[in-house]
């Protein structure tokens, strides 16, 4: 594991890029800009569009 591509987080608000694992996280698992302070939504949260979320 020398060398593993790593996502990328960006801030929304000050567009502040960073690898992913430099990024400190909430105990929410959002991403918090290390510059403005900035919770940034995972991307994958914004996976919500299948018809199968209200079964059950
Ligand atoms: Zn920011």
């Amino acid at each position: 594991m020398a060398f593993e591509w790593v996502s990328y987080f960006e801030c929304g608000n000050c567009g502040l890029e960073k690898p992913s694992p430099e990024v400190p996280y909430d105990r929410l698992g959002y991403a918090v800009c290390p510059s403005c302070g900035v919770e940034t939504m995972p991307v994958y949260v914004e996976m919500t569009s299948f018809p199968t979320v209200l079964d059950g």
